[in-house]
């Protein structure tokens, strides 16, 4: 069953990876994966039943102790392994995922990067893992504390990066010492395949990673085995709602990061340039398929005309292409059901009063018609009580929202129910001190459009975005898939002082 990293035939009849090996679905259920530039489907995934998830996490909970035990250093040294190996077959990597996500090339090797670094940083994990010892917290006493495995542990991830988001999970995870089940999602599923195979190559014992694929089934079954002691999940805020609550009824551990509205907020000193070259991109990169894409423009005073002017020369000579094509800056939709979505939430804007400047929605790619193609949309005029405000929309469509002042702007931005990320332009030191002080937002960037934190500090949104209390990867991801324990000695010596019945105190 396990076949070579470089035969396409593998990724026709996706199967899961359990034990060490490919396992081929038995439930009978599966879901098509569709090449989304060419619209048509690519592949077949099964879908687990819960015996099958079940069998998944009696391999992972076999495979726990020994790795557990296996000193940090040699853990990291998997990592190292693992990290030569994703760097000698990323373009095979970012060619799955623009094979099934539709994402372009460079945009996903650009994820296959932010995937390494955190690699990278759990290859520190004998220094992370490094615990606390003081000497003489009473006489003849010491007292240390370390930090320890969890157990087999689960992510569950969204679509938009099959790659990334699933590496900000185990790579920490697995490091630490835990075992780790992946549920990717069912839309673009072979990535995770994928890198299981080099995970093997680089040593790790079977067991240590599976993969797992499926849909609600595989995930209740996951949230509910109590031999699970964490879940990890990213998605959308309703489903990561749903994951943080029964996750943590059953006893979890539980991070469960949701979805965003990020607002960049123009004020009439920035440079308007840049800010609208930070716009486009963050706006329109990735099909606005991006957790922390911009999907409102703030714009203050008097910058919103000359704002939206330039905006629209971009958003309507934007270069829309298959994945593959080396000039397209934005790919094709992941399915037709998302397309549909978004087209869906154009026409609501529409119907809503906003001002649709640029419309998308006519837009086809020569040759590759039945592709999941929609060409960039701009709205000016965009009001606070609008559904295409207030939802995430997940799609290359940008709002502009005029304010007349800085004060209503970060109003405006604390009021969302999501906070992941923000943005503001300005060359005034005062004003972006004031805004990275006031704004309830998780990440925020001043004069950078998607302020995504490096793998050595944490990703993590406020409100509606982040259910639990720790955010993903960096410091936090170890203190999530690490337990503390403090262990407090005494090794003396002729000092009899019988049994005591009052709280210890030192002395
Ligand atoms: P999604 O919520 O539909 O799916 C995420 C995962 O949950 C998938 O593995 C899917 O199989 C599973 N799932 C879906 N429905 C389920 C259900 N009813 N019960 C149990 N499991 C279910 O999200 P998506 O469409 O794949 O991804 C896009 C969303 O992810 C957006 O909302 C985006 O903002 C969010 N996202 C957030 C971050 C972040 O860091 N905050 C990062 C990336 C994506």
């Amino acid at each position: 069953m396990n076949k070579p990293l470089n035969q396409a035939s593998v990724l026709e009849e996706i199967h899961h990876f359990v034990g060490g090996a490919e396992v081929a679905g038995k439930s009978g259920r599966h879901g098509d994966v569709y090449n989304p530039a060419l619209g048509r489907v690519k592949a077949r995934v099964p879908f687990a039943s819960e015996a099958e998830v079940s069998a998944a996490v009696e391999a992972a909970q076999k495979a726990f102790p020994a790795w557990a035990a296996t000193p940090p250093l040699r853990r990291a040294r998997v990592m190292f392994k693992f990290k030569e190996l994703l760097d000698a077959h990323a373009d095979k990597l970012a060619a799955i995922i623009t094979s099934e996500h539709g994402k372009v090339l460079s945009d996903a090797k650009g994820e296959v990067t932010r995937g390494i670094e955190v690699v990278e940083f759990a290859c520190g994990i004998p220094h992370l893992l490094k615990g606390e010892y003081t000497e003489q917290v009473g006489t003849g006493v010491d007292s240390y504390s370390v930090r320890q495995a969890l157990g087999v542990c689960a992510g569950i991830t969204p679509f938009n990066f099959p790659v990334m988001v699933p590496m900000w999970m185990f790579p920490i995870a697995i490091a630490c010492g835990n075992t780790f089940i992946l549920k990717p999602s069912e839309r673009d599923p072979s990535a995770s395949l994928y890198l299981a195979k080099l995970l093997k190559e680089a040593g790790l014992p079977d067991g240590v990673f599976t993969v797992v694929h499926g849909d609600k089934v595989a995930v209740d079954a996951l949230l509910h085995d109590s031999r699970i002691s964490a879940i990890s999940f990213v998605g959308s805020t309703p489903i990561a709602e749903y994951i943080y609550r029964t996750g943590t009824a059953s006893g979890k551990r539980v991070q469960a990061l949701g979805g965003a509205k990020n607002h960049l907020v123009v004020m009439p000193d920035a440079d308007l340039d840049q800010a609208v070259d930070a716009l486009i991109g963050a706006a329109y990169g990735s099909a606005g398929e991006r957790c922390m894409a911009i999907s409102v423009a703030v714009a203050v005073g008097n910058i919103a005309d000359k704002l939206v002017e330039k905006l629209s020369e971009r958003a309507k000579t934007l270069k829309i292409d298959t994945g593959t094509s080396e000039t397209a800056e934005m790919g094709p939709l992941v399915t037709k059901q998302h397309l549909d979505k978004v087209r869906g939430y154009v026409d609501l804007g529409v119907k809503e009063g906003a001002k649709l400047v640029v419309d998308g929605r006519g837009h086809k790619v020569k040759g590759h018609e039945d592709g999941f193609f929609l060409g960039g949309c701009l709205f000016d005029h965009v009001k606070p009580d609008m559904t295409i405000y207030k939802e995430e929309v997940f799609g290359p469509v940008l709002a502009v929202t005029r304010v007349p002042d800085f004060e209503t702007a970060v109003d405006l931005v604390n009021k969302h129910e999501f906070g992941n990320g923000v943005s503001l332009f300005t060359r005034d030191g005062d004003c972006a001190r004031e805004f990275a002080l006031r704004v309830q937002i998780g990440m925020v960037g001043i004069n950078v459009p998607i302020p995504v934190p490096m793998a050595f500090h944490s990703f993590g949104g406020w409100k509606r975005s982040l259910f639990g209390d720790h955010y993903a990867y960096g410091p936090e991801g170890v203190r999530f898939y690490s337990h503390l324990k403090t262990i407090t000695t005494r090794w003396p010596t002729g000092i009899r002082k019988g049994a005591e019945f009052v709280m210890p105190t030192m002395k």
